[in-house]
């Protein structure tokens, strides 16, 4: 990104690689022959983003594709907790880091595999965060990839837009919760993608309701869902709405997100092959 960005790729008229969604995928490492990366993102934090990150990857993955994960989630990195990984990052003896693979084989780089305790809060500035998260693009031999999925820092801020524009995104997934200001919310995040000439693959509802074990009515926690209406507004797919679940949240805290059986994100996963392999 140039120092002198406005931040509004449509109306400037500076020439840098931010205005073709981020850093050229050639400037990857030669360890890495990646196809199609895909950012997820929130207009807000806490709304499930890392965990719809790492269910689209396990759905993607038991479809036979080859899957990372980079987690730029820094401030906040959950992936190597739901999968349970906590292997050190090692190098490939050729100046490339070598991201430590999950148990059915997806590829993870997350800055809390190089922590030395993964407790200690990382208290970084915004350019050594976007910083970091471009070297996990650019130094790290991801091998040969069908899907890389980036579990974005959440919001449209400074931080988040920048890691944005550092990478080269292919097409974007975003993921709210049924609330008031969801509209506003998903209308941001939908203005970043656009300032920045991604194609929005579609919208994920997360915590939509949350089932009564005994009856089985659903309970509109945050109450009505707009999803449709809003995907409706801007044109876009609804991928998928997620209850809450407590077999979920129990399986991210036990790191064993790989053996869920509920089937929530399959044909998100799916839609999103589909896009991408046809190139919308
Ligand atoms: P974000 O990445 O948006 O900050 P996370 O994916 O880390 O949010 O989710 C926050 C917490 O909520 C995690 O502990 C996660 O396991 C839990 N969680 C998210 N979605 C659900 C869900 N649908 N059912 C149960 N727990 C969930």
């Amino acid at each position: 990104m140039s120092e002198q960005c406005t931040r509004d790729c449509s109306s400037c008229s500076l020439n840098c690689p931010s205005k073709n969604g981020g850093i050229p995928k050639d400037e990857a490492n030669k360890g890495s022959n990646v196809k199609n990366v895909i950012a997820i993102v929130s207009g807000k934090g806490g709304v499930g983003k890392s965990l719809v990150t790492s269910m689209l990857a396990v759905h993607l993955s038991r479809n036979g594709y080859r899957v990372g994960i980079l987690d730029a989630d820094v401030t906040g990195p959950s992936i190597p907790k739901a999968f349970g990984v906590y292997d050190d990052v090692e190098g490939n003896g050729d100046g490339a880091m070598l991201p430590p693979m999950t148990a059915t084989g997806i590829k993870i780089m997350s800055v809390n595999l190089m922590l030395e305790d993964e407790t200690r809060p990382v208290v970084w500035r915004g350019s050594l965060i976007s910083g970091t998260v471009r070297q996990f693009w650019t130094d790290t031999a991801w091998g040969d990839l069908d899907y890389l999925l980036i579990d974005c820092p959440p919001g449209t801020g400074d931080v988040p837009l920048t890691v944005f524009q550092s990478l080269p995104i292919d097409g974007c997934v975003i993921v709210s919760s049924p609330q008031e200001l969801v509209s506003m919310i998903v209308k941001k995040a939908a203005n970043m993608a656009d300032m920045m000439k991604v194609p929005v693959l579609g919208l994920v509802e997360n915590m939509s309701f949350v089932k009564c074990p005994d009856c089985g009515k659903e309970i509109k926690i945050f109450g009505e869902s707009h999803i449709e209406d809003i995907a409706e507004e801007f044109g876009y797919d609804l991928l998928a709405k997620i209850p809450i679940d407590t077999e979920v949240a129990s399986y991210v805290d036990k790191g064993w997100i790989e053996m869920i059986k509920c089937d929530y994100l399959e044909a998100a996963a799916d839609m999103v092959a589909k896009k991408c392999e046809s190139g919308k």
